[in-house]
């Protein structure tokens, strides 16, 4: 078996991995991002081309419509509106595969990672925003239209009074969760409710030294948290809940989830795992690198 060859890109790096079929590392190589869309892809080609034969998954902000096979939704706007999936296989010389990167961190932790050996995993990526992504059995469920497991745009569930009127989010809609779960909507509401305009490091810092204003602040985002999984728990029940980004240090956003979620699951007791991301940064490139598995 070919090696597995891998690509992240993002805003201001593209990272390389070759992964034997062991899954040993055998080519890594980091180029900062191109600032232009014939700049991104001939990096990329260049990269594949280094790493040497075998399959090649492309993690990206991002995604292909299935409709005009033209680029949607990256924050890398110069990619949005081209054939970016055929310009690469065109420069790469091979057929790829691509995935938002989310979806790929998602499949490296359930593949090898925290969430190795669970057959259900709902990964989240909590860091200025909330990304998610669904495993099971070893395999991505993208869903028929590539947008299962964006759990950062399903709705805030149980809204109590104190949230309306819901916060509008990027994508058009009103009361995304991601509005709420994630560093931004965690400075946005500690503002909000107390009119300090500090860091989410800040706020989580406060807390801990017994600021009972900051405290609040992350008890809400840890309630609201626990509301965003116990409603997929109604939906898929995951063996496990893995967390990474940012935020995922947080034992107040991973040991001390578990009760929170129960409380909020249909019966009420339900029992919820959830534990930290293992790779880290590197959980896009693996992931990428798995996605013809
Ligand atoms: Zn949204």
């Amino acid at each position: 078996m070919s090696n597995r060859i891998g690509i992240d890109l993002g805003g201001t790096k593209i990272d390389a991995i070759a992964l034997s079929a062991a899954g040993e590392t055998v080519f890594e190589k980091r180029v900062a991002t191109p600032k232009t869309y014939e700049g991104v892809v001939s990096a990329i080609g260049a990269l594949v081309h280094e790493a040497g034969e075998g399959s090649v998954g492309i993690g990206s902000p991002g995604s292909n419509s299935r409709k005009t096979n033209l680029w949607r939704n990256s924050n890398l706007l110069f990619c949005n509106g081209k054939p970016f999936q055929r310009d690469l296989e065109t420069a790469i010389g091979r057929n790829v595969k691509m995935e938002n990167d989310a979806n790929c961190f998602a499949l490296s932790e359930a593949i090898d990672g925290a969430g190795q050996g669970y057959s259900v995993v709902a990964f989240f990526t909590v860091g200025t925003a909330l990304g998610g992504g669904l495993v099971v059995n070893g395999k991505l469920v993208v869903g028929a239209n590539g947008e299962a497991g964006e759990f950062g745009h399903t709705a805030l569930p149980w809204p109590n009074e104190s949230e309306w009127p819901l916060l509008p989010c990027f994508c058009g809609k009103k009361g995304c969760a991601e509005q709420y779960v994630s560093g931004t909507g965690l400075q946005r509401d500690h503002s909000h409710a107390t009119g300090e305009n500090i860091t989410s490091k800040e706020i989580v810092a406060r807390a801990r030294r017994g600021d009972a204003k900051a405290s609040a602040s992350l008890q809400r985002l840890q309630d609201r948290f626990a509301r965003v999984a116990a409603n997929i728990a109604c939906v898929v029940d995951p063996d496990v809940f893995v967390i990474g980004g940012g935020l995922n240090e947080l034992p107040e956003l991973v040991e001390q989830l578990p009760p929170l979620i129960s409380r909020y699951s249909f019966s009420g007791t339900a029992v919820a795992k959830v534990v930290r991301a293992n790779h880290g940064e590197k959980s896009g490139v693996r992931g990428a690198a798995r996605l013809w598995d």
